[in-house]
Order: C-alpha cells, then sequence, then structure tokens
C-alpha cells in the first residue's frame, strides 16, 4: 500500500497497520505533508518499509527541490542507494547499509540518477533542527484560526485525535451542507479580502488542488463518498511568516465570507 499522508493529517494508524499485517501487505508512505508528525509517538514514515519525504520548496523544509527515504530495512535501503545513482561508490554512503548488503543488489539495480548533492543537504540539516519548534508555531496559528472557524454554524472542522501529533501547516475545513454556489461565494469574498481559499470542489483543477474527476491519465472511478466530502471542503496553507495576529485578522475574514455567503444562500 501507498500511503499518502496528506495535509498534515495522520489517519489511526494502529488501525491501518492491524489490517495490513492481518493480510501481509506492505506499507510505503508518502510523508510529503506529514514530516514530524506522529501517532502515539511514533513518528510519521516509520510504520510500513519506508517513508518518503520532499524537500521541494513548499514542504515544512526546503531546498528548492529534493527529497530522501527513511527505512530499516538494508536490502531496500540498498536498492534505493544504487536507484539514486551511487554507480560502485555505494560503501562512501555515510548512512547506508554495509558492504555485503549489495553483493547483488549492486549488478541487479540500475542507475536511475537521482541523488541528493550535498548543497541541498547542508540546506536541509540546520533546517532539522528547527522542526519541532516549527510545527508548535504551524499549530498555534492553525489551532488559533480552526478554533474561530469551529464556532461558526454551518461550518465543520474535523476534531484531531489526542494521538496525533499533527503538522498544521495548512487548515481544512468542511461547509457539508452547502451549495456548490455558496462555496463558491465563500472563495471569492475571502479573495477579495486578500484570503485564498482552495475548494476541492471545483469543476477543473486549480494552483495545487484538482481532485480525481480532473485526472485524465488514471482510469476513472465512481466515489461518491469521496465526492460528497469534497464537494463542501476548503483548503488553506498557513506560512510561518504570518504572525498570530495576522491569523487572526485572516479567520475573521474567512468567518466574514462564510455568514455573507450563506445569508446570500438563504436570501
Ligand atoms: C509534494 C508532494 C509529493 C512530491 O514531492 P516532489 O518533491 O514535488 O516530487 C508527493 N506527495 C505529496 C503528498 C506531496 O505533497
Amino acid at each position: 500500500m501507498l500511503l499518502s499522508n496528506m495535509r498534515g493529517h495522520l489517519c489511526d494508524m494502529d488501525a491501518l497497520m492491524a489490517v495490513l499485517n492481518r493480510h501481509g501487505v506492505p506499507l510505503i508512505e508518502d510523508c510529503a505533508h506529514t514530516m514530524g508528525a506522529s501517532w502515539n509517538g511514533r513518528k510519521s514514515g516509520s510504520f510500513g518499509i519506508a517513508g518518503c519525504f520532499s524537500t521541494q520548496t513548499y514542504k515544512h523544509m526546503n531546498s528548492g527541490e529534493g527529497g530522501f527515504l527513511t527505512s530499516n530495512d538494508p536490502e531496500f535501503m540498498a536498492r534505493a542507494i544504487m536507484l539514486s545513482g551511487s554507480y560502485m561508490l555505494y560503501d562512501r554512503h555515510g548512512a547506508g547499509p554495509s558492504p555485503d548488503v549489495f553483493k547483488d543488489i549492486r549488478l541487479d539495480t540500475p542507475n536511475m540518477s537521482g541523488r541528493m548533492d550535498n548543497l541541498r543537504a547542508a540546506i536541509l540539516l540546520p533546517q532539522l533542527a528547527t522542526l519541532e519548534t516549527n510545527i508548535d508555531r504551524w499549530n498555534d496559528r492553525h489551532d488559533l484560526i480552526a478554533n474561530r472557524l469551529r464556532a461558526v454554524a454551518g461550518v465543520y472542522v474535523p476534531n484531531r485525535p489526542p494521538q496525533e501529533r499533527y503538522v498544521g501547516s495548512s487548515f481544512q475545513f468542511l461547509m457539508p451542507d452547502a451549495s456548490a454556489e455558496t462555496l463558491q461565494q465563500v472563495v471569492a469574498g475571502a479573495k477579495a479580502l486578500g484570503v485564498e481559499l482552495k475548494w476541492f470542489g471545483a469543476d477543473s483543477p486549480v494552483g495545487f488542488t484538482s481532485n480525481h474527476q480532473s485526472w485524465r491519465y488514471v482510469t476513472p472511478q465512481d466515489l461518491p463518498k469521496t465526492d460528497a466530502i469534497l464537494a463542501g471542503l476548503l483548503d488553506m496553507r498557513i506560512p510561518l511568516t504570518l504572525s498570530l495576529e495576522d491569523c487572526a485578522h485572516v479567520a475573521d475574514i474567512i468567518v466574514h465570507a462564510v455568514g455573507q455567503a450563506l445569508q446570500k444562500g438563504a436570501a
């Protein structure tokens, strides 16, 4: 199973692992949005064979482009090192498995040349030291906005289980009963006051936000339950450059835009 942990959220990893273990299904975690998150004290990316992390511009650590894998599986890591483009210099990898693990893998695995260079690694290492502090800062900002929105009629903000150390680098809320027109008005109303919300129910992809209906590269699927959720789902990034006062202002604008749109809908 390739699990994409999205938007700083983790599912009930205990429940998921119980199902996967019962059926002998191996897990790879895409942690591009959950670097630093944990479930019951266990870090996202450490539940399956491997965790995959992106460090491109919009992720929790930023090296422009780049990313890395984590794993405790020596053979998996040996294959990844060969694939990444070590050639036969794999024993220079400072954290790689011992050379005997490469005995066959070095001959069986092609070179895909996706190396992380020293320059990028040097940019990332100091960011690792501030990751936990940054998660606290994101969560302060996230919770401030979430708590204001939670009190608004017609808005649903998902509750986070106590086992989840989430990363509030973005904020999601639902307007489960609102029409498409009302949601468009929320987006337009917030945008007019300088706050850009993303809506997952739009017909065509916008910015980073698309849904399965516009993915022409996969076989179309009928997903009515997913569609019902996406139809009312709004999303926003929370940059750390925003102060808590900025976030309070942003929350006020969203509350205002929601109120205006609902009023129009009712009229
Ligand atoms: C950004 C992202 C990726 C891919 O990362 P790149 O470095 O852009 O290849 C994969 N999965 C998720 C969920 C992401 O957000």
